[in-house]
């Protein structure tokens, strides 16, 4: 080797692909832990069916309810779900926690499409789902795909009536129509982000008419109320109560002729969640107590209480210091000083196609290794929670005494990109922070793709962080 290039060698960053350096054995590891995570991405479409099927996982594993214990000792392994939607996980360490905690923080809610209070109606020979959106969508992308309704209704005797229709082979879809090219001129002349209004994004559910010779108004939305209370003994009004939502109905798979990539719905943010859900699963005995938290409303503003905003986090930490019999005056406060945490959310990669967005010295490249973003915010880091050098400089000795590929990167170009995560949230509560996750391409979309070796990278590394 030249000498220039021996010192190249040791002096640059260079990325590395991290496929080069799998051994035949570590490939068939990966692409296990993958099928396992693609049965989990079309098992769980809502933060609720992930907060089930996550209790599920964990009662296997030897978690129990914190509300079902009375005392807490090191090493045991405790959860508590929050209202359905939001879960937090913990392994008791050998120290007390005013030492601190080891936290990794996903969340578990995805764009989407929510039905309105009063969704459904009749127009013209057709009956209709009206929907709001719900975070960051892109909304041409949700016309004319197959949709599923998942979900509950809740009626006022208290009774949940679980939904789930247009995953099952049998099962129907629905969709939402776009106008015929040869008549969409005034369409296409508008801007991308205003061809699809909002208020047009209205779910085609059906067209037969309520069969009687009576004159009777909007037979074919009676028709549909038929079918519903048959099925799920609702009625009109019961909709009000519900939390149904419109979810791609087609499922994850196995992406490219090589099979090295994941393409589904949901992946923001459950790609973090999955392997931060299986990297708890394995710690045993922890010097320092270690979470796991599946967070809801991160893609809203992470307000309300199921959100990270919430004090339910602080309260179940508080309840471990309570039933552990650590707990003195504001003893919580100071155990958040002390406390690490990863805030498990998907990164950007770049997109050879899109490349101009992205500075390509600070993107990540899918394959390449977790993303991590040492401060989010946007334009002139505006809202960030930037992790401080000294931490930074903690994850990078981590990752590296593990043999972790990694890559440090920005939401886009500075005056283009911009985005939250929940870190800045528990960064306000004194803990060291810093956004870890998945690189991933078409963000948002119905259809999100990721690379299986990245998958396993952030299993490995919310792992080794925990232990
Ligand atoms: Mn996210
Ligand atoms: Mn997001």
């Amino acid at each position: 080797m030249l000498e220039a290039e021996k010192l190249a060698e040791i002096l640059f960053n260079k990325k590395k692909n991290g496929w080069e350096a799998v051994t035949e054995g570590e490939k068939e590891e990966i692409y296990r832990f993958s099928d396992e995570y693609i049965h989990y991405l079309n098992r769980c479409k809502t933060e609720r069916e992930t907060v089930e099927f996550s209790k599920e996982i964990l009662d296997k594993n030897g978690f129990t309810n914190i509300l079902d214990k009375e005392t807490l000792v090191a090493g045991d392994k405790i959860y508590y779900i929050n209202r359905d939607k939001s879960m937090y996980i913990a392994v008791i360490g050998k120290k007390p926690l005013e030492a601190g905690l080891k936290i990794v923080g996903a969340h578990i809610d995805s764009p989407r499409l929510d039905l309105k209070p009063n969704p459904l109606y009749e127009d013209t020979g057709f009956a209709y789902l009206k929907t709001h959106y719900y975070g960051g969508i892109k909304k041409y992308q949700w016309t004319t795909i197959p949709l599923a309704i998942r979900g509950v209704i809740v009626k006022t005797n208290g009774e949940i009536v679980r939904v789930n229709i247009g995953e099952e082979k049998e099962d129907p879809i629905f969709t939402i129509t776009d106008l015929l090219p040869h008549l969409a001129t005034d369409q296409m002349e508008k801007k991308l982000k205003e061809g699809i209004s909002g208020e047009d994004l209205n779910v085609l559910i059906g067209s037969i008419p309520y069969s009687t010779q009576e004159k009777v108004g909007e037979k074919i939305k009676l028709n549909i109320l038929k079918l519903l209370n048959e099925k799920y003994g609702i009625n009109e009004k019961d909709l009000i109560s519900s939390e149904l939502e419109l979810v791609p109905a087609f499922a994850a798979k196995s992406l490219g002729f090589d099979k090295s990539m994941v393409a589904g719905y949901g992946q923001d943010d459950r790609v973090c969640g999955y392997t931060c859900l299986r990297a708890i699963l394995n710690i045993e005995n922890p010097e320092k107590t270690a979470v796991c938290v599946l967070a809801d409303k991160e893609e809203v503003g992470s307000m309300g209480n199921t959100g990270m905003e919430s004090k339910v986090f602080d309260t179940f930490i508080a309840e471990i210091l309570n039933k552990s019999s650590q707990n003195k005056t504001n003893l919580l406060d100071k155990v958040f000083c002390n406390s690490k945490m990863l805030s498990a959310d998907v990164g950007v990669g770049l997109d050879p196609i899109y490349a101009s967005v992205s500075d390509k010295n600070n993107a990540s490249l899918l394959g390449n290794g977790v993303s991590i973003e040492k401060y989010s915010g946007s334009r002139g880091k505006s809202g960030a929670s930037d992790a401080n050098a000294e931490y930074v400089a903690y994850i990078r000795k981590m990752l590296e005494d593990n043999n972790i590929l990694y890559q440090f990167a920005e939401l886009g170009k500075v005056d283009v990109g911009g985005g939250g995560t929940i870190a800045f949230i528990l960064a306000n509560k004194g803990i060291d922070v810093i956004d870890l996750g998945v690189p991933v391409l078409s963000m948002h979309s119905p259809y999100e793709v990721t690379s299986k070796f990245d998958i396993y990278e952030a299993y490995k590394t919310y792992e080794v962080f925990l232990k």
